[in-house]
């Protein structure tokens, strides 16, 4: 790649507006032949929605794309396939009841005569996959396949049909370490065989690893292209978030240690099998203080924390949270002795996603989501809680009346946050805080955990980054 060759994709001025929202704002970008080109960026800071509009997703509200200097029509995604434009998705397209073969396949012929020849289909995904390096099982259904091969299953669909260009939206998000790095051996393939390759990301380490040039979207402006060469992940962080951040992790200190807020002794818990998942712990947390459960996931973290919660009856052993027995109680005991709780699948259990940020911000007992009381909660008091969520936890993407289900995964976790921290519990449980965040977020959060601790809350923290 050099800069002297005329780029071989180019987006210019892009304007894509969505009600309340600039998602992208005149953003120019180019692409040349050759490189892989981050795309990084907090998340909803626009760079699914650039790339949709790329595939011929969405229609820009102002804005062109040129590819080799010519401007590009894009009615639909027909129109970026035949331009040799490919995107996987952030979540797949794959039809589950399919195999991979005729996902790969059908996709691209999906107006054909009524027969196929399946024996020469599978042959032909066979020999892509052996070519590329991205192992698949032809005859599979999509549905008993790994998030892994459905991925290398999306790659070659687009590379079936020609791309010259792939875009890949988070593609290491469903991905462990390991698979990430060989994904990025199949894509500097690609690049050296003569693809252009757009990869969007919000990790830097991933970003440093792999990539030719780095453009940084935030709040839907580009604001920077950079090589590779002389980058940094601080001066990244930076020009993603706007503000130097602290990647040290360095904190200070707890200043006072104050009473115990929970008290765990000789806990036994069972798991869903009924094997003895925590045994005979011990545990104290005390005001003032982080307490972390690090280790590796499954090792009966789960079944702790529900204990704790009253989601899950103790085989014995006795749990106090701020001097109450608590063991083998339901979850509202539990919240009604002083207990906050950061769940760790805010999907299911943080936030009812149907509900408005007003409905959401009141609702103190996320497992039963108890409807009936918005009889009494005068909307105005609800409005009022949200506002002061949104305000004091930075909750970007709407109001008091938005639908929690339309906001960010990170702003989902800033209300959720906002809402137990609010209720100023003895001890807050906060089991993966950080799950999925970008780096902005991660540091919010971080910094709201130990203000809490500051005030003299106990915060029991479960990680499966050491780092963190
Ligand atoms: P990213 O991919 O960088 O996380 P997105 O492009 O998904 O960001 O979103 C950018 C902004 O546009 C966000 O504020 C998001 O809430 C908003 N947005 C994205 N898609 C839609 C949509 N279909 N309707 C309304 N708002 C949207
Ligand atoms: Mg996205």
């Amino acid at each position: 790649m050099s800069d002297d060759r005329a780029p071989l994709l180019e987006l210019r001025g892009i304007t894509k507006r969505f009600p309340g929202v600039v998602a992208n704002d005149a953003v120019d970008l180019d692409l040349f032949q050759g490189e892989v080109h981050a795309l990084l960026g907090e998340n909803g800071a626009g760079k699914s929605t650039l790339m949709n509009v790329l595939y011929g997703l969405y229609r820009p509200d102002e804005g062109e794309v040129l590819l080799r200097g010519e401007p590009l029509h894009l009615k639909g995604p027909r129109d970026a396939i035949d331009a040799g434009i490919g995107m996987v998705h952030q979540h797949f397209q794959l039809i589950p009841v399919l195999t991979i073969a005729e996902n790969i396949v059908l996709a691209s012929e999906p107006h054909n005569g009524p027969v196929l020849d399946m024996a020469a289909a599978e042959r032909q995904v066979a020999e892509l996959a052996e070519r590329f390096g991205l192992p698949v099982s032809p005859r599979a259904r999509v549905e008993e396949t790994s998030v892994g091969q459905q991925q290398r299953a999306e790659i070659l669909k687009a590379l079936y049909r020609g791309a010259q260009i792939l875009i890949l939206d988070e593609p290491t998000a469903v991905l462990s370490p390991q698979e990430a790095q060989d994904l990025f051996v199949v894509l500097r393939r690609l690049v050296t065989d003569g693809m252009a390759i757009i990869f969007i990301t919000h990790k830097l380490n991933e970003v440093l690893d792999l990539a030719d040039r780095i453009s940084v979207l935030r709040r839907g402006e580009k604001v920077a292209t950079v090589p590779r060469e002389g980058a940094t992940a601080a001066g990244l962080a930076k020009l993603m978030v706007g503000r130097d951040v602290d990647l040290s992790g360095s904190r200070t200190p707890a200043a006072v240690i104050g009473e115990p807020v929970l008290e765990v002794h000789d806990l036994v818990v069972r798991d869903d099998r009924e094997l003895e998942a925590v045994r005979h712990l011990d545990l104290t947390v005390r005001a003032g203080e982080i307490v972390a459960i690090a280790g590796v996931d499954g090792n009966g973290q789960t079944e702790l924390i529900q204990a704790i919660t009253g989601l899950r009856k103790p085989e014995s052993g006795s749990i106090r949270i701020a001097g109450h027995e608590v063991a083998g109680h339901p979850p509202k005991a539990a919240f009604q002795a002083g207990l906050g709780h950061i769940p760790e699948d805010r999907h299911r259990h943080g936030l009812v996603l149907e509900f408005t940020l007003a409905e959401n911000a009141v609702i103190e007992d996320h497992n039963r989501a108890p409807i009936s009381r918005f009889g009494w909660m005068d909307p105005r008091v609800m409005a009022e809680r949200a506002r002061h969520l949104i305000a004091g936890f930075d909750v970007r993407g709407g109001g008091p009346e938005t639908i929690a289900g339309s906001l960010s995964g990170g702003n989902q976790q800033k209300v959720v946050i906002g809402r137990e921290v609010d209720r100023e519990p003895a001890l807050l449980v906060a089991a993966q805080p950080v799950r999925g965040l970008d780096i902005g977020a991660v540091e919010f959060v971080h910094d709201k955990l130990i203000e809490q601790r500051d005030h003299g809350r106990g915060v029991l923290l479960l990680s499966f980054e050491l780092d963190e």
